[in-house]
């Protein structure tokens, strides 16, 4: 057997043209949503994710407004930066591509971004309110995987989740969601002990470690749900996710590929949060 291949390209297209239809009905009646990204420092990997998310935002017509800094520049400017941005009317949703560079606290950054305008779904408040259940920016990467298992037609309720990693922006989150969807719940990090017999258990198995090919198909059920959040460059310069993909499509029953599987689904819930941003914000 051989698994089902997810397509998240597939999907966020599908998704993306409905949300264009959103925007054309907001700009109807004198809304246009406006997505600000702020970019701090040279590092290649963010530039390409900046200039992907800015891609899709035209596609769909949102406004997109970038600011660059130097990885030199002082939390303070960044933080006068964010308060601007917070004040400003044009613009719905804030996002700062992390990381940023060590003298910088993430967490002081993403705490003056204000909860309402907090796309990206990492402000403690926007993380509360998903915990407890009340509505809230959802993280975009855990969003977009939630959706595709729902979108593929994938039942949840009472599957067994397993989760590789624990990180605030992915691991964590997700499988948060997956409980409100009414699955059991497993995290896995590091320190996990017997890593593959736990994986065996999956009937739905999240990948979010950040090791190239960590999973083989000795970690997965027949038959089990493989997404792989990972994204890794390998020597070659190529992508590559944190799934043995090949050898592992010989044993799950769907699995998502690297690169066209999370990715899209990520910046597409990005589009999805600004276009709310705009809608709550207009409404006020
Ligand atoms: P992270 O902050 O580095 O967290 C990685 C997690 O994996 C940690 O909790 C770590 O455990 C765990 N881990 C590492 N090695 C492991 C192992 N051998 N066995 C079990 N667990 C292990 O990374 P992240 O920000 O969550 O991102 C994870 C991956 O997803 C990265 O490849 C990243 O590029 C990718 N990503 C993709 C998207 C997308 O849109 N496709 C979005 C975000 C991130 P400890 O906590 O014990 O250290």
């Amino acid at each position: 057997m051989t698994a089902q291949i997810i397509s998240g390209t597939e999907m966020a297209k599908t998704i993306r043209a409905a949300l264009a239809e959103e925007v054309a009905q907001l700009k109807a009646v004198g809304v246009e949503p406006g997505l600000a990204v702020v970019l701090v420092g040279d590092d290649p990997a963010s530039h390409s994710y900046v200039k992907g998310k800015q891609k899709a935002c035209a596609e769909v017509g949102i406004r997109s407004f970038l600011y660059s800094f130097p990885k030199t520049v002082d939390e303070e400017t960044l933080l006068a930066q964010i308060r601007a941005l917070n004040a400003d009317s044009a613009v719905h949703g804030i996002l700062v591509q992390l990381p940023l560079p060590e003298h910088i606290r993430e967490w002081s950054v993403i705490e003056t971004i204000a909860p309402e305008k907090d796309v990206d779904g990492f402000h403690p408040i926007n993380v509360g309110k998903m915990m407890i259940g009340q509505r809230a920016f959802l993280p975009c990467t855990p969003h977009g995987v939630v959706a595709m298992v729902k979108s593929a037609g994938i039942d949840i309720v009472g599957k067994h989740v397993v989760v590789i990693g624990r990180s605030n922006i992915v691991g964590k989150p997700v499988g948060q969601l997956f409980l409100r969807e009414h699955a059991t719940v497993t995290y896995t990090h590091s320190k996990t002990n017997d890593l593959a017999a736990i994986t065996r258990q999956a009937d739905i198995l999240i990948v979010a470690a950040g090791k190239a090919r960590l999973i083989g198909p000795e970690h997965v059920k027949p038959g089990a749900v493989v997404i792989d959040v990972g994204v890794n460059r390998l020597e070659n310069g190529k992508l590559c996710g944190d799934v043995d993909f090949e050898a592992v499509k010989e044993v799950a029953g769907y699995i998502t590929p690297v690169p066209g599987g999370v990715g899209p689904m990520t910046i597409t819930m990005l589009l999805h949060n600004t276009i709310e941003a705009a809608r709550e914000l207009a409404a006020k």
